[in-house]
């Protein structure tokens, strides 16, 4: 099985060879909309060995992992792994992170899914659950134990 990276090894990776071209707040839905949020910045904040700085601020959290930075950066740079890997850190030492957090992830591990299926609304104004527009229950993990033992094995691979 492949060695995931750990988060300091891909905070260096990208940091290094970031060269502040601002492609990536060009795209990002967020930096539009929210003053403060940049992945441009949190790269160069990274290099300067500032990650602490932004794990303690809640920047961090407001990404939507769209993934444009990603898609569009020239140097194959990667702002959004970045973040993810500052948001493993403070959730590891226990930093503050927004409320409902930990319960989606909670949710991911015994469910399979971020959250159950809700009642849509229709044009009409009807309140619609699966059910009753045709579509079978939503299925847990087949294999609950192996979901489990694979989640546990990603998480154990994972170091700070
Ligand atoms: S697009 Fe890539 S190289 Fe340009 S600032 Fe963003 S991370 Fe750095
Ligand atoms: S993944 Fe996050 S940082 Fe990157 S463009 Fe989307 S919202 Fe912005």
């Amino acid at each position: 099985m492949t060695q995931k990276k750990s988060p300091k090894a891909v905070f260096q990776a990208n940091a290094e060879a970031c060269d502040q071209c601002g492609k990536c707040p060009s795209s990002c839905p967020v930096t539009i909309h929210v003053e403060g949020f940049n992945p441009r910045q949190i790269i160069a904040k990274v290099a300067l060995g500032r990650e602490a700085d932004l794990m303690k601020s809640q920047v961090i959290w407001t990404c939507t992992s769209c993934l444009k930075c990603k898609e569009r950066c020239p140097e194959e740079i990667s702002p959004y792994d970045v973040i993810q890997a500052l948001r493993r850190i403070a959730i590891y030492l226990e930093l503050p992170h927004p409320e409902g957090y930990d319960a989606s992830v909670k949710a991911v591990v015994e469910t399979g899914v971020v959250q159950q299926p809700q009642l849509v609304r229709t044009r009409s104004k009807e309140r619609k659950d699966r059910k009753s527009m045709g579509l079978p229950p939503a299925e847990k993990p087949r294999d609950m134990a192996a979901y489990t033992e694979t989640l546990r094995e990603i998480l154990g691979e994972e170091t700070v």
